[in-house]
């Protein structure tokens, strides 16, 4: 699971990069979008006008893009119907996202969660034997404060903690600004798993539909690159 405790921290544009980052690496992968407050996966992926269809035995078919297979809230209702179901209908969406989907057979499923330590977080927590949570959080002391509640959460309800990442991390020059992730995962004994920089291209190319990574020879893959590997690393011990 990919998890803050805030939002807008860029959670869901790190999961998407992480998962073609891991299809890079020959790695069957699957998204589900568990943000059903803010689903943003359809958009982020350029998926948003495809309408999932449903298998012969019934299940939801996933909408496949760039080799990922993805489901969300938002392919399947009105992108501008909010969403104000009280937690027992968030329970039960997230059960079925989980087990009404055909996800077919897959190395790994990344789990874009909502922000915040709530009903969802808890509910996905206790229906699946998550692997480990990676925990996104932007430097600044605010968001590092929600990240380290967060992380606690998971050590409560025993989900292994692959790691912190610290996300819009440095602007030109990498010594400014940043490094209080590092700090918070020293404090909290979890690994550090990287830092991805604030760039401009990684917010046109999530607007646009086209998650950086896909693009070949950018500068920014490896830094994805990094966190994918210490990740398959984790998941192979574990
Ligand atoms: P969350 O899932 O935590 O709410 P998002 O992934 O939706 O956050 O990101 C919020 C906004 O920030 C999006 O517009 C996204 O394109 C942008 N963004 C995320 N990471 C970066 C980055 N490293 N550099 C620049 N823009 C970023």
């Amino acid at each position: 699971v990919i998890a803050s405790g805030k939002g807008g921290v860029g959670k869901s544009t790190i999961t998407n990069n992480l998962a073609i980052s891991m299809s890079k690496s020959n790695l069957k992968v699957g998204i589900l979008d568990a943000d059903i407050y803010g689903p943003s996966q359809h958009k982020m992926l350029g998926i948003s006008h495809l309408k999932p269809s449903k298998n012969k035995d019934g299940k939801i078919n996933t909408i496949v893009k760039s080799g990922i297979k993805c489901m969300s809230i938002g392919l399947l209702i009105d992108d501008d119907k909010p969403i104000i179901w009280r937690g027992p209908m968030v329970q039960t969406a997230l059960t079925q996202l989980l087990k009404d989907v055909d996800w077919g057979e897959l190395d790994v499923l990344l789990v874009d969660m909502p922000p915040g330590t709530g009903d969802a977080q808890l509910t996905i927590s206790q229906k699946v034997n998550i692997s480990g949570a990676i925990i996104v959080s932007t430097p600044q002391e605010i968001a590092l404060i929600d990240a380290k509640k967060g992380l606690n959460m998971f050590k409560k309800v025993e989900v292994p903690i692959i790691g912190i990442i610290e996300n819009m991390s440095f602007y030109l020059c990498p010594h400014c600004n940043s490094g209080g992730a590092q700090l918070v995962a020293n404090e909290l004994k979890v690994p550090f798993l990287g830092k991805i920089p604030l760039d401009i291209d990684i917010r046109i190319k999530s607007d646009e539909g086209k998650p950086i990574s896909t693009l070949s020879d950018i500068k920014i893959s490896k830094y994805f690159e990094e966190i994918t590997q210490k990740t398959i690393n984790f998941l192979d011990k574990n």
